[in-house]
């Protein structure tokens, strides 16, 4: 069930990615096309603009334009022909390109054969008095250049425009290939990305999962004994308190227990969602140690073992002095827990090297390498004879390392050389 929950949820992430990418990529792809095509038959146009304003002002018989690419034809009041001789090396069809007067001085595209041809049609308003050529001069070269310029009403210029519509072509089957090329890539990157993506959510679900599933299991143990203790007394109901009192007191030491499991499920939870903020105040270190290690002494003597305490410092430092203190209880319950009569706890604080340093070390039963690392995962304990009665639920630590981590400080654990465990805590101070 989780592998297809996971599947689709790693799909979902995959295809959104390549979806966006591609959306974002056809997008930037059409913006490029369209630009490059826009410009081409603006420079087209305008070029034929320029050439029809000529050719509406100045007609020329013997048309010769100067940037070879355009062709004039030039009509009478009827759409007779007038130039058909020097327009002999063109084909016939192009010749049959017709203008309308309603679409005078706009620039169309018009299929001839295999060329495309863009052209406009304009009205010749020639100064006939100014380009009239001497009757000699006429008469000498053998043109018609006077009736032309009277019958001249109205002239077409065209432009073979294949070969720029081929380089538009062109230009995009490149974008296409590109788009393509890119389609692939992105492809595997959001596979890639999808992939990384979805470790931590994965890892964050497994966690939930098996926190649910040990909280489950830490809490049913507690509630099966007391039920089966309750199940018991119903069985006397003749009994006084004074002769049920051993069960009485096992229900009351498991709720007692299932109470400090709630509520560092809760602490853990309300971590978790960022719910929990970090309010720190200034505290001078010796003064507050001695108010967290105090009440220990005592406790800690009484158990027949050495509480040994080294505030190395004076200076006042920024915390948060009630999660710090839980921190520490943490520390100092489990040190309390895991050593015998005739052991030693020392805590010892110093400032280094702008971060205050707090050791809790003991002499006790110490930490196998393997499991360093370990006890600090939710309801992680050591399967050890003895670690059974300590009455823990393998919280404490996982709670003391999201403090440290809210802190921006570190926790490590290593062997105390003579046996059992020393704790480091470093928390930046600046
Ligand atoms: P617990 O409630 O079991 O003490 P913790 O998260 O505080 O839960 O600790 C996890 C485990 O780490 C403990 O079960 C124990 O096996 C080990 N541990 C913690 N502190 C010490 C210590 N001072 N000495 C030896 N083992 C320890």
């Amino acid at each position: 069930m989780d592998k297809i929950v996971n599947r689709k949820q790693q799909l979902r992430l995959f295809l959104t990615e390549l979806i966006s990418f591609m959306v974002i990529f056809s997008i930037l792809g059409l913006i490029i096309f369209a630009r490059f095509q826009q410009s081409t038959y603006a420079n087209i146009d305008k070029g034929l603009e320029q050439r029809a304003a000529i050719v509406s002002k100045k007609p020329m018989l013997m048309d010769r334009p100067s940037d070879f690419k355009t062709i004039t034809i030039y009509y009478d009041k009827n759409g007779k022909i007038l130039n058909r001789d020097s327009l002999q090396r063109f084909s016939a069809s192009i010749l049959k390109v017709k203008g309308q007067t309603k679409d005078l001085n706009k620039t169309f595209s018009k299929q001839v054969g295999k060329a495309t041809m863009r052209g406009v049609y304009v009205k010749v308003n020639a100064d006939t008095q100014r380009h009239r050529l001497p009757a000699g001069v006429e008469k000498r070269n053998n043109i018609k250049n006077n009736d032309f310029l009277k019958n001249a009403k109205y002239a077409m210029v065209l432009q073979n425009i294949t070969p720029d519509l081929q380089g538009i072509n062109r230009f995009k089957n490149l974008l296409l290939a590109a788009l393509i090329l890119f389609g692939v890539l992105v492809f595997i990157i959001s596979y890639i990305v999808s992939r990384i993506n979805m470790k931590p959510v994965l890892k964050a679900w497994q966690q939930q999962q098996d926190f649910v599933d040990s909280a489950a299991h830490e809490i049913r143990t507690p509630l099966t004994i007391i039920q089966n203790q309750l199940e018991g007394l119903m069985t006397k109901p003749n009994d006084t308190i004074k002769d049920q009192i051993d069960p009485i007191i096992m229900s009351l030491s498991e709720i007692r227990r299932l109470n400090g499991l709630t509520s560092d499920m809760l602490t853990l939870a309300r971590a978790n969602s960022n719910a929990i903020a970090i309010k720190k105040t200034s505290v001078v270190v010796p003064e507050f140690m001695s108010e967290v290690l105090d009440p220990y002494q005592e406790f800690v003597q009484s158990e027949d073992k050495q509480f040994v305490i080294k505030t190395e410092t004076t200076q006042s430092v920024m915390l948060d002095t009630k999660r710090i203190h839980q921190l520490l209880v943490i520390l100092l319950d489990n040190a309390a827990k895991y050593t015998m009569p005739g052991d030693t706890i020392t805590v010892r604080t110093v400032i280094e090297n702008n971060s205050l340093k707090i050791q809790v070390m003991d002499t006790g039963q110490g930490i196998s390498d393997a499991n360093k690392k370990r006890i600090f995962d939710r309801f992680y304990r050591e399967e050890r004879s003895g670690n059974k009665e300590t009455g823990g639920n393998g919280l404490g630590l996982a709670i003391a390392a999201w403090i440290i981590k809210a802190h921006n400080g570190r926790i490590k654990v290593t062997d105390n050389p003579g046996g059992g465990s020393i704790f480091t805590v470093v928390l930046p101070i600046k």
